[in-house]
């Protein structure tokens, strides 16, 4: 029962359009001006997207138009303190398989955020020990992040899933609590080029699995770059 034989050119242009604006790229997908050129968007759009992602079978739009549902599901009145949020989504036309995704791919995209953190600071002090010795501030600076107070006191609110495709490495340079590092937040360039590189990776490992985050294969979808 492929759509694809009857659909209008006019949904035709509209599915190339929302291709656009729902990319399979992360460079794509950071490029907001650009997107913004083929769609205007309003926050409960990107349901509409998957819903006719599902009806004109182009799954390559369901990973980034599922991401958009996450970030834009505060901003809509989906509460998670009356009714199960999976009955609220199927208001905005989810399917029960789909509902459960965005829920199930909220979670991920969390736990995601804290492992591409716990990651950074592994990395940053696993470094060579010479190098180590001579940036043992620095360090303890990376390191810092972990405590609670640190970030901002909202450690919490920050690492939830909407930082899941945000550079993270701008964390360390605004750490806030002086009393965990006795000074102000991560200044040293190159520890802050290691992270940036370290996170930028990390970053695209994130979009790759992308898919996998709301339980999807999507065929073609980018692997990580090397
Ligand atoms: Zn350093």
């Amino acid at each position: 029962m492929g759509h694809k034989y009857s659909i209008p050119k006019v949904m035709n242009d509209a599915l190339s359009r929302l291709k656009k604006y729902y990319p399979t790229t992360l460079t794509a997908w950071d490029d907001v001006t650009t997107r913004e050129g083929y769609v205007t968007a309003q926050p409960i759009d990107a349901f509409e997207a998957v819903r006719l992602a599902r009806l004109t079978e182009t799954p390559s739009l369901l990973p980034s138009a599922l991401f958009a549902c996450c970030e834009n599901m505060c901003s809509i009145s989906v509460k998670d303190d009356c009714a199960p949020p999976e009955h609220q989504l199927l208001l905005y036309g989810l399917s029960v398989q789909d509902s459960r995704r965005l829920i199930k791919g909220r979670e991920n995209l969390t736990l995601g955020v804290v492992e591409r953190l716990l990651k950074l600071v592994a990395k940053h002090s696993s470094l060579p020990s010479d190098y180590r010795a001579s940036h043992r501030a620095c360090v303890e600076k990376v390191i810092a992040i972990l405590n609670l107070r640190t970030l901002d006191g909202s450690f919490f609110k920050k690492t939830r899933h909407h930082a899941a495709l945000q550079p993270l490495c701008e964390w360390f340079v605004n750490l806030t609590d002086t009393a965990a590092t006795g000074r102000q937040g991560l200044q040293c360039e190159s520890c802050l080029k290691y992270l940036r590189r370290t996170d930028e990776k990390s970053r695209g490992e994130a979009w790759s699995h992308l898919p996998e985050t709301f339980d999807l294969h999507v065929n073609d979808w980018p692997s990580a770059p090397e």
